[in-house]
C-alpha cells in the first residue's frame, strides 16, 4: 500500500515552526500552494514547503490532521520561496512574519467577485449632526466599504450607515478584479542624449539576456535616470515580462504615476499602505496572474508574487527609508538585490547620491555602474553657497539670515518659486514655561512633546501621543507662561508670512500630504505657479521637478549632523544635495543657500566646492579603518519591556553570555538614546564584526539558548540604520 500524503506546511502564526498535514484525497498541492491548514479548533492560512528546506519535529503518519483547503490561486514561485528563506534568515526573522508580507491581500486568495463599496451621492441629509457633517466633508470624492470610509472620515461604521439610509451616501457594485490596462512601451519615447542612449543600450541589453545583473545608475539630479530606466522598463514590456519599480515613499509615487502615464499611456500598478482592501486584492491578482506589467510601490511591493518578473529598479536606492524598522527589520533595497539574483534579471539602483555601501560594491566590481555626467538638455546645477550664522545671524527671535531673506525678496520679485529645507515637523520641537523651566515631556517616550500650531497640539513624534496645550504650567500653575524653542516648519512660514503677507506659501511634511491625492494636489498647484514658497522637511526634498524652482533655503544644515551616528554625515550631505536638486532644474538658473553655524565642516565645505568625490573618499576611508559597513558588519540587539528590572535583566543577561569569537566584539548593554518609547523601557546592545563573520548565525545560537520573561521583547536588527 502507498504511504500517506504528506506536506509540510509554514502557517500563518509567528510562533509556529513548520506543521506537517496530510493531503486529503483527490486535492492537489505542491510547494508554494497556498492552503488552509486545521491548528486545534482553528483553521489558518499557510503555504506548502519543500520538507527539505525546513526542520521540524517527525510526527507519525498516523497523527497526521488533513488539510482544509488548497486555493485556486497559483503557487508562490520557486525563487520567492527562497526569497522569502533568504529575508527569514538573514534578518534572523520568523519565517512566518516574512511570508505574510507576499500573501498581503487575504481576500486575493478568494475566487473572482464583485463587492459593494460606498461613495457620497452628494445630498445632505436632513438631518445633519455634527459627526454626519465631519464624516461627509471628509469623504467627499472617496469610494470604499463601510469601514473604510469610517476610518477616513474618524467616525464609527454606524454613523455611515445612517448615511447610507439617508441617501447621503450610495451602494456601488465594482468588478475589483478587472484587468489594468497595458503600458505602451512606444506610447511616446523621448529622444535620448548620447549618454542617456549608452546608458539605456546596457540596460536593454540586460532586460534581453534575463539573468542577474545588478547596475548602479550614478547621475545628479536632473540628468535623465529616470527617462533611462524608463527604456529598460519599455524592453522589459516588449518580451512581456513585468517590472516592479521601488519608490522610498508613497509620497513620491503620484508624480511618478503622471510620469508613468505621460511615456506608457497609462498608470502602471500602485502598491502602497493606502490601498483600499478592494484595490490591493485587484492588485494583488494581477500581480500573480502576470497581468499587471508595471508595479510601482514602497518596499512592501518587494515580497509580491510576481509571475514573471524581467526587471527591478530602486529609485532614489540611497534613502534611508527603504530600511524597515519595525517587523521585520529589513533593507528593501539590498533584498531587492537578492530577489533580482533569485529571479536571474536585472536590477537599477538609481540615484544621485548612493550609499557608501552601493559605492563600495561599484567599486570591488559586482556592480556595474553607469553613470550620467551633468543635466539633462541646459539645465545647469545650481550653485551652493554657504551662510554662516555666527557672520550673518537671524534678526533676533527668526530663523532666517538677512542675506537668505534678501534673495527670497528677489525670488519674489522675479516670480520664481522658492523652496526652505528644514526636516522638522510641527511648529516647534520643545516647549517649556518661562517661569520654572518645565519641560513637555512625552509620558510614554524619552522624547519631547512636539508643538503643531496647525493643529493645537502637542504631539510625540515617536508614539503619536498628543495633548491639547495647556495654558498654565503643569508643574507651577502660572498661567501663559509657556515658550516655543527652536524651529519647526510652521514656525518657518510664520516668519515667511510675517515678512511677505502676499506671498502664497505651502506647508508639506507628512501631516500635510499624507495620501498620494495630497501630493497630487501639491505638484497640481505647483505646476500651475499658486504657491511662491514651498517650507518642507524631507518629504520635498526628492523627485519632484518644478522648472520655475530656482531658489532652495536650507534652514538648519547642522540638525542632520547632531546625534552623531555612523552616518550622519553622509545622510546631511545626501539629503542637502538632494533639496539643491530641486532648485534650477529648467530653463532659469538654481541657487541653494545653507544655513549654518560650521561652514568649514567637510560636510558643508564638499557641497559648497562641488567635491563630491573628495568628501566620499574621506568618508569611506573612515569606515574602512575604523572596520564600520560595509568594511565590517553591525547588528543591533534591542531589548525592551514595559517593566524596567526585566528589560535591564535580560540585557545583562544576554551581555554576560555574548560568545567570545575573533574578530567580534559585544557592546552594551546600555540604555538605548530612545530610554523608553511607547511606555516600553528599552536597551541596547551592538555586535561588531568582520565582514567574514557568520554574524546571524552567531546570534541565533546565542539568543537561542536563553530565556527571558515572557513581557519581554528582544529584537535584532541586522544591519542597522538607527541606533536609538
Ligand atoms: P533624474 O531622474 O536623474 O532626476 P529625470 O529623468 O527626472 O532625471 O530628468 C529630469 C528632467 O529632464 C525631466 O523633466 C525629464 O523629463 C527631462 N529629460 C531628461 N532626459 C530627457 C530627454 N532625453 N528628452 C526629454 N526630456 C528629458
Ligand atoms: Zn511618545
Amino acid at each position: 500500500m502507498e504511504g500517506v500524503s504528506r506536506v509540510r506546511v509554514i502557517i500563518l502564526n509567528s510562533a509556529l515552526g513548520p506543521l506537517d498535514y496530510r493531503v486529503p484525497h483527490g486535492m492537489n498541492v505542491e510547494p508554494g500552494s497556498i492552503v488552509i491548514a486545521p491548528l486545534g479548533p482553528r483553521q489558518l492560512v499557510g503555504v506548502v514547503w519543500e520538507p527539505d528546506r525546513l526542520a521540524t519535529e517527525e510526527v507519525g503518519d498516523n497523527r497526521l490532521r488533513p488539510l482544509l483547503h488548497a486555493y485556486d490561486a497559483p503557487p508562490l514561485s520557486e525563487p520567492l520561496r527562497r526569497l522569502i528563506q533568504w529575508t527569514a534568515n538573514y534578518y534572523l526573522a520568523p519565517l512566518p512574519s516574512v511570508l505574510r508580507m507576499a500573501l498581503a491581500s487575504m481576500s486575493a486568495l478568494e475566487g473572482a467577485r464583485t463587492i459593494t463599496e460606498y461613495r457620497p451621492t452628494g445630498l445632505v441629509p436632513d438631518r445633519l449632526t455634527p459627526q454626519r457633517a465631519q464624516a461627509l466633508d471628509r469623504i467627499a470624492g472617496r469610494q470604499g466599504l463601510v469601514k473604510e470610509l469610517a476610518l477616513a472620515a474618524d467616525v464609527s461604521d454606524a454613523v455611515i450607515r445612517g448615511l447610507v439610509k439617508a441617501g447621503a451616501v450610495e451602494a456601488v457594485e465594482v468588478d475589483i478584479d478587472a484587468p489594468f490596462p497595458l503600458p505602451d512601451p512606444d506610447h511616446a519615447p523621448p529622444e535620448l542624449e548620447q549618454q542617456q542612449q549608452d546608458a539605456a543600450a546596457l540596460f536593454i541589453d540586460a532586460v534581453q539576456k534575463a539573468e542577474f545583473a545588478p547596475f548602479l545608475l550614478d547621475g545628479v539630479t536632473g540628468s535623465g535616470k529616470t527617462e533611462v530606466y524608463f527604456e529598460a522598463v519599455a524592453q522589459a514590456l516588449r518580451n512581456d515580462r513585468q517590472t516592479l519599480v521601488l519608490l522610498p515613499e508613497i509620497a513620491l509615487t503620484e508624480p511618478f504615476l503622471k510620469r508613468f502615464s505621460a511615456r506608457f499611456g497609462v498608470e502602471p500598478v500602485a502598491w502602497h499602505s493606502g490601498l483600499r482592501q478592494s484595490q490591493r486584492r485587484r492588485a494583488w491578482r494581477a500581480i500573480s496572474a502576470g497581468q499587471a506589467r508595471v508595479v510601482v510601490g514602497a518596499r512592501s511591493a518587494l515580497f509580491l508574487p510576481y509571475a514573471n518578473l524581467g526587471l527591478i529598479v530602486v529609485d532614489e536606492a540611497h534613502e534611508v527609508s527603504f530600511k524597515q524598522e519595525d517587523g521585520v527589520q529589513y533593507h528593501a533595497r539590498d533584498v531587492a538585490v537578492m530577489r533580482a539574483k533569485l529571479e536571474a534579471v536585472p536590477v537599477v539602483l538609481a540615484s544621485a547620491t548612493p550609499a557608501i555601501e552601493t559605492r563600495q560594491m561599484a567599486e570591488i566590481g559586482v556592480y556595474r555602474e553607469v553613470k550620467l555626467e551633468g543635466r539633462y538638455g541646459a539645465a545647469q546645477m545650481p550653485d551652493i553657497e554657504a551662510i554662516d550664522l555666527i557672520a550673518d545671524p537671524p534678526v533676533r527671535g527668526r530663523w532666517l539670515a538677512p542675506r537668505l531673506v534678501r534673495e527670497i525678496e528677489d525670488n519674489l520679485e522675479r516670480g520664481e518659486q522658492t523652496l526652505l529645507f528644514l526636516n522638522r515637523r510641527g511648529y516647534a520641537p520643545l516647549t517649556l514655561c518661562r517661569t520654572c523651566g518645565h519641560r513637555f515631556q512625552c509620558p510614554n517616550c524619552t522624547a519631547w512633546m512636539v508643538e503643531h500650531r496647525l493643529m493645537h497640539r502637542l504631539a510625540c513624534h515617536h508614539c503619536g501621543h498628543v495633548m491639547p496645550p495647556p495654558r498654565a504650567c503643569p508643574e507651577c500653575s502660572e498661567e501663559d507662561s509657556l515658550v516655543a524653542c527652536g524651529p519647526g516648519v510652521e514656525r518657518i512660514a510664520d516668519e515667511v508670512a510675517a515678512l511677505w503677507p502676499e506671498a502664497r506659501t505651502a506647508i508639506v511634511t507628512s501631516d500635510t500630504i499624507w495620501s498620494p491625492a495630497k501630493a497630487a494636489e501639491f505638484v497640481g498647484r505647483m505646476e500651475r505657479g499658486e504657491i511662491d514658497i514651498v517650507v518642507g522637511t524631507q518629504l520635498v526634498t526628492k523627485g519632484y521637478h518644478f522648472p520655475n524652482l530656482t531658489l532652495v533655503g536650507v534652514v538648519d544644515a547642522d540638525l542632520g549632523l547632531q546625534g552623531g551616528d555612523l552616518r550622519a554625515a553622509e545622510r546631511s550631505f545626501q539629503q542637502i544635495c538632494q533639496v539643491s536638486g530641486r532648485a534650477g532644474r529648467g530653463e532659469k538658473p538654481g541657487r541653494v543657500l545653507v544655513q549654518t553655524h560650521e561652514p568649514l565642516a567637510p560636510v558643508i565645505s564638499a557641497l559648497v566646492s562641488g567635491d563630491v568625490e573628495g568628501f566620499y573618499a574621506a568618508e569611506t576611508e573612515a569606515r574602512r579603518s575604523a572596520a564600520m559597513p560595509p568594511f565590517g558588519r553591525l547588528a543591533g540587539i534591542i531589548v525592551s519591556s514595559e517593566d524596567l528590572a526585566e528589560a535591564t535583566e535580560t540585557a545583562r543577561l544576554i551581555g554576560k553570555t555574548a560568545p567570545i569569537v575573533e574578530n567580534m566584539a559585544v557592546f552594551g548593554p546600555a540604555p538605548a538614546p530612545l530610554a523608553m518609547l511607547r511606555g516600553r523601557h528599552r536597551q541596547r546592545l551592538l555586535v561588531h564584526a568582520a565582514r567574514s563573520l557568520d554574524v546571524q548565525d552567531i546570534i541565533r545560537e546565542w539568543l537561542g539558548k536563553l530565556d527571558w520573561p515572557r513581557g519581554v521583547r528582544v529584537a535584532v536588527d541586522v544591519d542597522p540604520y538607527s541606533f536609538l
